[in-house]
């Protein structure tokens, strides 16, 4: 009995594919970590349908992504897509909102970069135009977290990654990020923290390139009152030139590899021992 209480409980994980183009042998790699970790004791693999890109979702891909894990010999559990969720995004926004957390923006992209916008972690970092002066009414507005106001309502927060460590809440990297699109309720960074919580995700495990956006889903956490979970930011599979393995630089679709016929359960043990070189 009393092993059976230290051993920490299984852990809930989940690959997050978006339908915006066919997943490669990076996202192969991704999934594989993310079944490994939960399967290795004997918690649950989750797959969530990440399709609220506006015009670049393709609907019609999610049976191709099932097809492909299939055929990597992944079992998974799918929870429901995230276009299934906008009320839920909606009623998170309304309540920050209410708060004076977020506050709205009208600028384009060209505007932003006009206005002399530094480079950030993820992307030019936004100057606060329009904290600054109300925009536009009559124009088509986003909402960004006011990153100020959300560190003092919270204070310092910390957040754990199974490989690099403790992690102190930073986003001045990030600068004030657009939690409601011009086009949807939600950006990535909402739609993504509710789900995980509501999907009941205990171990958030993901490419690497997304290690900076935690300090913003860990904000929300705090604003909203989320559970907290630990993050895997497993390392990028790089091409022979060491270049992150892309879909626009060529790296075969696995469902073009799967219809020629590969063995995709040998392509998965393959990337298993790049997971060993990788040191994830
Ligand atoms: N949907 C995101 C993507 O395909 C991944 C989200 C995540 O793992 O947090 O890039
Ligand atoms: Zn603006």
């Amino acid at each position: 009995m009393a092993a059976a209480m230290d051993r920490p409980a299984p852990d809930v994980t989940r690959f997050a594919p978006s339908p915006n183009g066919h997943l490669h042998l990076g996202h192969a790699f991704s999934a594989i970590v993310a079944h490994d970790l939960a399967a290795a004791r004997g918690g649950r693999f989750l797959l969530r349908i990440e399709d609220i890109d506006g015009p670049r979702s393709r609907p019609e891909l999610a049976e191709e992504f099932r097809a492909d894990l299939a055929w990597l010999g992944l079992a998974f559990e799918e929870v429901p897509a995230q276009s299934t969720r906008l009320a839920a995004y909606a009623a998170a926004a309304e309540r920050l909102k209410a708060r004076g957390l977020l506050y709205p923006c009208t600028c384009t992209r060209s505007e932003i970069a006009a206005a002399g916008a530094l480079e950030g972690s993820e992307g030019l970092i936004y100057p606060g135009t329009c904290k600054r002066r109300p925009p536009d009414p009559a124009r088509a507005a986003a909402w960004r977290l006011d990153a100020e106001k959300a560190l003092a309502e919270t204070g310092p927060l910390v957040w754990e990654d199974a490989l690099a460590g403790p992690q102190a809440v930073d986003l001045a990297g990030l600068g004030d990020v657009v939690l409601v699109r011009k086009d949807l309720p939600a950006s990535y960074h909402l739609a993504v923290t509710l789900d995980d919580a509501a999907d009941g995700v205990t171990l958030v495990t993901r490419g690497a390139d997304l290690f900076a956006a935690t300090h913003v889903h860990r904000t929300l956490q705090a604003l909203l009152g989320l559970p907290v979970p630990r993050w895997h930011h497993h390392p990028l599979l790089l091409d022979a030139q060491g270049e992150k393995l892309a879909k626009r630089r060529g790296s075969p679709a696995l469902a073009t590899r799967r219809a020629a016929g590969e063995d995709g359960a040998m392509l998965a043990r393959q990337l298993r021992l790049q997971q060993l070189v990788l040191g994830t």
